[in-house]
């Protein structure tokens, strides 16, 4: 059952054996395992409950519904934004369906620096495997291909560019596009649809709306959960819901986990909670094309290209290119300029494509809880990752003229418009400023990272927190670099093992 705010009263006291935070991928699938495993699962959700019939595909609506801080979330210098989901589904409720499996060198990467003694590659596969048939999760095929996938392939064709359909999680797909304001159709096997449902159905309950504010420690046991419901705009406090478990498994995100540890006062003797956020920052080109792409319609991404990907390999930039778009006010941001300029071009939505290049990025940033309730994301590329950055928009822009557009916009605080790609050589620039260019990042992980050794991470490689005999993590946290591609399987499957671990105990 999902509860929400209408069902609290006053000082309500909850009893379980798991006690989980946040119900995205990582909570999600950490709830569904400890009820497979026939535990009282009680999982708490600091945003709303929604269902397909609330999706209705307006961005001005959506984005409020959905979005942490209704999609305007940023970094500490204003230079990246941040979009993260904040309702029952998490961010599996708005994303883009896509799903890859960690590559195998960079996993091995994991073993070499942190240890992770107790994951093996053997088992990770298995659980990628069970996550994956889940959520039928299956290759993209032709007919799912719209116009902008189109452009993206023909112009990595021209270059002689590596390019290759992605495997997504869908069932009875429209193809309407809107998979960024959650999905009218209910065609997500995301956590939303499939995960908590069946939880569930084992006699999970799902407490909506409700914020963990603190985890109370008696030594080194946590023995309740300190939660509150929030007057939607005030945020004032309106009731408090104390949860008293066996375990707490903390899944809310890589921005709320930390924040909720480092709020708790966890232990951190070596000061690690927070630290090493990387985020996969993203930049796009715009192309216009001589014909109509309506590029909105269809599924948003089918194809991606790693020619630029790898760790020293793949010419080594570290570079993920994709096909993007967005509804309007999303690909306003990718058009910026003066305001009778931006119009200008706007009036040629249906003319445009857009191609992203997204950093696999060595950076590092830091979370910091402040005050009560705010969140302080400090993240900004060093200079060789903004440089890659750079190639990376050169590379999409390449991409979009090798494929047929007529012209192609960097969107720099001075845009820039380049007709061949001799402009682009022309036109290089080694680096570039907070707000010289619209960065959005939607993959933040790595700050509560497993490690064997409690020096250089938060949690064990079983997920449980270094120092800490009954609180687990289990979201993007956990990662221990940024993966180069989409994280949330990997999210999952982590979930399944931290739900499973967590009801052994
Ligand atoms: C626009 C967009 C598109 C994306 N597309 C893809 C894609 O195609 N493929 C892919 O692999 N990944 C994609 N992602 C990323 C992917 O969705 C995330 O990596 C994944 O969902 C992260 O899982 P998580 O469990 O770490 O956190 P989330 O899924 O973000 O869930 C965390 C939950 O915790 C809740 N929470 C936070 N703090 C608290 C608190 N104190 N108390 C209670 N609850 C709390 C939040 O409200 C949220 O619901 C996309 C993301 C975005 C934003
Ligand atoms: S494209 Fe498919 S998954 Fe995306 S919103 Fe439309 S029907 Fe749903």
């Amino acid at each position: 059952m999902i509860f929400s705010r209408r069902h609290y009263r006053k000082d309500w006291m909850i009893e379980c054996d798991i006690c989980v935070i946040g119900s995205g991928a990582g909570g999600s699938a950490a709830a569904w395992a400890a009820a497979h495993k026939n535990r009282n699962v009680v999982v708490i959700e600091s945003g709303p409950a929604w269902t397909p019939a609330d999706f209705n595909q307006r961005e001005s609506d959506m984005y409020a519904r959905l979005f942490r801080n209704g999609g305007g979330t940023s970094t500490v210098n204003q230079g990246i934004g941040l979009l993260q989901g904040r309702c029952v589904g998490g961010s599996t409720v708005h994303n883009l369906n896509l799903i890859k499996r960690l590559d195998d060198r960079l996993f091995a990467h994991w073993k070499k620096e942190f240890g992770l003694e107790h994951l093996g590659l053997d088992e990770l596969t298995a659980l990628y495997d069970e996550a994956e048939k889940l959520m039928n999760v299956h290759p993209m095929t032709e007919p799912d291909v719209n116009a902008n996938n189109a452009v993206f392939r023909k112009g990595c064709q021209e270059l002689g560019y590596h390019w290759a359909f992605l495997r997504h999680n869908r069932r009875g797909c429209q193809h309407s596009g809107f998979c960024e304001l959650g999905c009218a159709y209910d065609a997500k096997e995301n956590a939303m649809k499939v995960w908590l449902p069946q939880a569930m159905e084992r006699g999970a309950r799902v407490l909506a709306d409700l914020h963990a504010d603190r985890l109370q420690f008696t030594g080194t046991r946590a023995v309740s959960l300190h939660a509150s419901l929030r007057h939607p705009l005030s945020r004032d406090i309106e009731q408090r819901v104390v949860v008293r478990a066996r375990q707490f498994i903390v899944s809310a995100s890589a921005t709320g986990t930390p924040a909720l540890l480092q709020r708790s006062q966890a232990p951190d003797p070596y000061r690690r909670i927070g630290r090493h956020l990387r985020i996969h920052p993203a930049v796009s080109a715009v192309g216009l094309f001589p014909e109509r792409l309506n590029s909105w319609m269809g599924v948003p991404q089918v194809f991606e290209s790693v020619e630029y990907l790898g760790e020293e390999g793949s010419k080594g930039l570290r570079i993920w290119l994709i096909p993007t778009f967005a509804h309007p006010a999303g690909l306003a941001g990718m058009v910026p300029g003066p305001v009778a300029e931006h119009q200008r071009q706007m009036r040629q939505y249906a003319h445009m494509a857009a191609v992203s290049a997204m950093l696999h990025d060595e950076s590092e940033g830091e979370i910091m809880a402040s005050g009560d309730q705010e969140t302080r994301i400090a993240y900004w590329p060093e200079l060789a990752d903004r440089r890659r950055l750079l190639d990376g928009l050169r590379e999409a822009a390449r991409i979009l003229l090798a494929g047929g557009a007529r012209k192609v916009m960097l969107p720099f605080r001075q845009p820039v418009e380049l007709e061949k790609i001799h402009d682009l050589e022309r036109r290089r620039t080694s680096d570039f400023e907070p707000l010289d260019l619209p960065l959005l990042a939607v993959h933040p992980m790595g700050t509560a990272r497993m490690s064997d050794d409690p020096k250089t991470g938060v949690c064990d490689s079983t997920g449980k927190v270094h120092g800490l005999d009954n609180v687990y993590v289990a979201d993007t946290s956990l990662f221990c670099t940024s993966t180069g591609g989409p994280p949330q399987l990997t999210a999952y499957a982590l979930g399944i093992r931290v739900g499973r671990a967590a009801a052994a105990a």
